[in-house]
């Protein structure tokens, strides 16, 4: 079996530009991911909301920042390996080097190092509270967001009381039918210029507070059951799909048996190498804590410079730092 250089874990914006900073300083690097598509939150919770605070852009949606590092990173044709979840990091010693194996349910890659970017973990959605809902899911429910094209001219039930419902609401309206949305208390708790852009579509209903208790269908779904929170009320309304806002449970999943030093969901790291507590075993982006931690994207562009500077001198104690990338002599592809 092959050993590269890189596996890195988690393929959000931080594991893609890991991925970038890593090939071009020259390592060997496969990057795996549980989810089919490559950009983590930008491209799974938020494609279509506009992000002001990655340097260099002005407002750029979530689907776009993932797409400009997704091209950026395959500049350099790391190895990637997609849709499938890494269970566990194995390590094992061969000719005197210490090597990780790491092994998802059906690849097994050795690597010298590991780079954690696994941000908030698996996407664990709080479910629905609603029978039937789970008939429907990923064909009429939604956790992840399809595309808003989707969307075009239906009549969408979106539930939750918080700024994700709220976005969802904002970025559905303009192109659908009817929105309807769903709270089972009577106030919002998300920013106060959403809930007033809200009440002005005309095309939103505001439905508080209710509960969606059931949802109706064979193929697709027909209809959605809606019961007044503390009367005996129940109305059915036609909906052609189901958008849950309810959020995500933060959950390290797997990563949480591997040995490392946990602070609740995020793994300790030592800020100024972002080694873990395991040799060869680093982590950057969301997933990565020390005091003073900002959980921000241009937080963790910073920590995988300072990552692959030290696992490029890990592997190579020879080099110390980066060079500026303007002064290499041959960019790899
Ligand atoms: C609604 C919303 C709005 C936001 N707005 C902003 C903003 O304006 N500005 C800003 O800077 N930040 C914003 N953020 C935060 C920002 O999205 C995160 O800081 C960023 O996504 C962290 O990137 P990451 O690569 O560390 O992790 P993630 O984006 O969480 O990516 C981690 C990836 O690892 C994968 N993974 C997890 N476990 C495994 C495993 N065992 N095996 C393989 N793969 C695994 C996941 O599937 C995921 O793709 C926002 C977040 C949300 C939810």
């Amino acid at each position: 079996m092959d050993v590269v250089d890189v596996t890195i874990i988690g393929a959000g914006p931080v594991g893609l530009f890991g991925a970038t900073m890593a090939r071009l300083h020259g390592l060997s690097t496969t990057v795996m991911e549980s989810l089919p598509e490559l950009g983590g939150q930008l491209y799974a919770l938020y494609p279509e909301k506009p992000i002001y605070d990655v340097a260099g852009f002005y407002g750029i949606s979530g689907k776009d920042l993932a797409q400009q590092l997704i091209e950026q990173a395959q500049h350099f044709s790391p190895q990637l390996v997609l849709g499938e979840s890494v269970q566990t990091i194995t390590p094992l010693t061969l000719g005197g080097e210490l090597l990780y194996e790491v092994a998802t349910p059906t690849t097994r890659v050795r690597s010298r190092v590991i780079l954690i970017t696994v941000g908030i973990g698996a996407f664990i959605p709080r479910v629905l509270p609603a029978e039937r809902a789970e008939l429907f899911e990923g064909h009429g429910v939604y956790y992840l967001m399809p595309s808003l094209e989707h969307f075009r001219d239906r009549r969408v039930l979106i539930v939750g009381g918080g700024d994700t419902a709220l976005d969802w609401t904002l970025a559905i309206a303009p192109l659908a039918q009817e929105v309807l949305l769903v709270h089972r208390r009577s106030q919002f708790r998300g920013q106060d210029e959403s809930i007033r852009l809200i009440h002005e579509a005309p095309n939103v209903t505001i439905k508080t507070p209710f509960e969606l208790t059931r949802v109706d269908g064979a193929q697709e779904i027909q209809a959605a059951h809606l019961k007044q929170v503390g009367v005996d009320r129940t109305e059915v309304v036609p909906i052609n799909d189901i958008v849950s806002g309810l959020g995500f449970l933060p959950s390290l999943g797997p990563v949480k048996n591997w040995g490392l030093t946990l602070a609740g969901q995020s793994i300790v790291v030592d800020p100024s190498s972002m080694a873990t507590n395991l040799q060869g075993v680093y982590a950057a982006g969301d997933v990565a804590q020390y005091p003073g931690k900002v959980k921000l994207i241009a937080t963790g562009f910073g920590e995988i410079g300072i990552a692959v500077a030290q696992i490029r001198s890990y592997i190579d104690p020879s080099k110390h730092g980066l060079p500026h990338s303007t002064n290499l002599k041959t960019i790899p592809r």
